[in-house]
């Protein structure tokens, strides 16, 4: 039986969340991972560390599947986009609906999100709780840490025995990446990107939103410059560069994107 559910992307809200379930004594926890097949170089050793912690709390881990980041890119002959960002729903949203319904059919689990109100205004008026969360099938949803600071999140973290990471989680070789987070990209992951690019024939980051970057190569070049020093071979009318705020406080919590079911960078 599954009393309550989490889905997990393994990052900093996730561990929080697992360690609080833990000190909440919660039972017959399912802590669910959706694998995008499109993980950072690395990551797949700590979703490996992180399963196995949950087992030693006596949770079971599960994971979704999907077609795939690179296969669906192939498929659509082009890359997702913020405006446009159809990745969220067929990599995060349905596969965890499927999950919920194939082990949850009777929609009794309680979901829990780790959505805090400080990460964003879209955020600022996120509910402790829902009766019936639509983002969870109609199942109640609870967010325990709506009211709380990245310190209390931290803490958890740390009592878990994990390290607080610089950033938001890198389950996936996210779109939406700012220059800090493709900082972290090692040359595997650049590799990807562009084997995924030549594949797809076009460019995974716009390059009017990165100083006229153009294709793998040159983002890398624009990630590793400091804010406003790269110069693209050709200039893009309009070019703007991105701001380098955390993904982190962009991208988890509520609704309607990737993070629907707090899976998403979280
Ligand atoms: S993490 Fe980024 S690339 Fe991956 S599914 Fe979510 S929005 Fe798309």
């Amino acid at each position: 039986m599954i009393r309550f559910v989490i889905f997990v992307s393994y990052g900093n809200d996730s561990v929080a969340l697992i360690q609080w379930a833990h000190e909440q004594q919660l039972e017959d926890v399912a802590v669910v991972f959706t694998d995008t097949q499109w993980m950072a170089d690395g990551w797949a050793e700590r979703v490996d560390r992180c399963e196995e912690w949950t087992r030693t709390l006596g949770f079971t881990p599960y994971r979704t599947t999907s077609i795939g980041f690179r296969q669906l890119a192939r498929d659509r002959k082009g890359f997702p986009t913020q405006q446009f960002q159809w990745c969220s729903l067929v990599l995060k949203i349905e596969p965890g609906q499927r999950w919920l319904a194939e082990h949850d059919p009777d929609c009794r689990a309680v979901c829990l999100v780790g959505v805090r109100r400080e990460e964003s205004q879209d955020r600022s008026d996120f509910p402790e709780w829902l009766v019936k969360s639509m983002n969870h099938g109609g199942r109640v949803m609870l967010a325990p840490f709506a009211t709380w600071t990245a310190d209390q999140r931290n803490a958890l973290i740390v009592k878990a025995g994990f390290e607080v990471l610089p950033g938001r989680s890198r389950e996936c070789r996210c779109i939406n990446s700012n220059r800090k987070d493709m900082r972290r990209f090692t040359d595997n992951d650049w590799a990807a990107i562009k084997e995924a690019e030549a594949e797809v024939g076009r460019n995974m980051f716009r390059p009017h939103r990165h100083m006229g970057a153009s294709g793998a190569d040159e983002v890398r070049k624009w990630a590793l410059s400091e804010r406003g020093k790269y110069q693209a071979p050709t200039i893009v009318p309009n070019a703007v560069e991105l701001e380098d705020a955390p993904r982190e406080e962009e991208l988890t919590g509520a609704g309607g994107k990737c993070d629907t079911f707090g899976g998403c960078g979280t």
